[in-house]
């Protein structure tokens, strides 16, 4: 069981402001908050937020994989598989509601569809919001059995629960847990949501992938489609993405940007080691083949 996470499920919901808080200062920093909130942008889907979650785990685990519990409030969450399974392969991926999930335990959680709404998280249509008030005014027990159930769901995560949410449609839990209070345990990603469509083929998500040393962001649909992105040099994390002037990377918080190669108009500038001492190159560049060999002179 995951000490933060246990740490973090007593304060949620034990939520009450007459209680005298504990002194969250007092706590040794911790390296790695034990929940990550990663949150969709308009215009992308859920979707793209459990991809973000799970390229991380897969990153993370270098190969070796894990068990993924991914947690649904109601049934209707479970995602799309068809494509998941397979984009995933080293990584063990189950759904469970929120309800079944008690008791079940695995290396990292993913808590689909943070948000607000009737069928959000905290669900609108169970907690009787009459009842709610004979039984307190006080809005911290507003929901009680709805913060129950959310505290079952994030403690699964033996390592890192991940919550998924969405910037239009975000659930009152999502901006509590990401107040001051709860900054010890909470890491927010508004930064990427790095599930990117390809722009290639428009279905698929870009994937990191490896060939020998070199990282890379592939299609989820290769062979199919091989469009292939560079990985962003400064934070090693973000894509590379073209619009009409550069190169930007996606997360936001790194945005580094690169220009566009002025010969093929496709390629991207990087800084190479040559013979002779760095240099601009273009990432079209091949050791064979059709390529583009363009250079430029560093400038001072
Ligand atoms: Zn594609
Ligand atoms: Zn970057
Ligand atoms: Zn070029």
């Amino acid at each position: 069981f995951n000490r933060e996470l246990l740490d973090f499920s007593t304060e949620f919901i034990l939520k009450n402001p007459m209680q005298i808080r504990k002194s969250l200062d007092a706590r040794v920093a911790i390296k790695e908050p034990a929940i990550r909130v990663i949150t969709a942008r308009s215009g992308e889907s859920g979707e793209a937020g459990l991809r973000e979650a799970l390229n991380s785990i897969q990153e993370r685990g270098n190969g070796h994989g894990g068990d993924v519990l991914l947690i649904g409030r109601y049934r209707h969450n479970n995602p799309d598989w068809s494509s998941l399974r397979a984009s995933y392969p080293t990584l063990n991926l189950n759904f469970m509601t929120a309800h079944s999930s008690k008791g079940r335990e695995a290396d990292y959680a993913i808590v689909l569809d943070v948000i607000s709404g009737k069928y959000g998280f905290p669900s609108e249509i169970v907690d009787d919001p009459i009842l709610n008030l004979v039984l307190s005014n006080d809005s911290a027990f507003l929901n009680a059995e709805e913060r129950r159930l959310f505290y079952v769901a994030v403690t699964r995560a033996k390592n890192i629960a991940f919550l998924i949410t969405h910037e239009t449609k975000k659930s009152s839990f999502i901006e509590e847990i990401e107040g001051p209070e709860y900054e010890h345990f909470v890491s927010s990603d508004k930064m990427s949501c790095g599930a990117i469509r390809c722009s290639k083929c428009g279905g698929g998500f870009l994937i990191k992938r490896k060939a020998g040393s070199r990282s890379f962001w592939g299609c989820s649909n290769y062979p199919y489609c091989d469009a292939i992105s560079e990985v962003c040099f400064t934070c090693k994390e973000g894509v590379m993405i073209k619009n009409n002037r550069a190169f930007i990377c996606s997360r936001t918080a790194c945005g580094e940007t690169a220009p566009i190669c002025p010969r093929c108009g496709q390629g991207m500038l990087i800084v190479k080691d040559g013979k002779y001492g760095p240099f601009l190159g273009c990432t079209n560049w091949r050791s064979k083949g059709a390529s583009c060999k363009y250079t430029q002179k560093l400038s001072k």
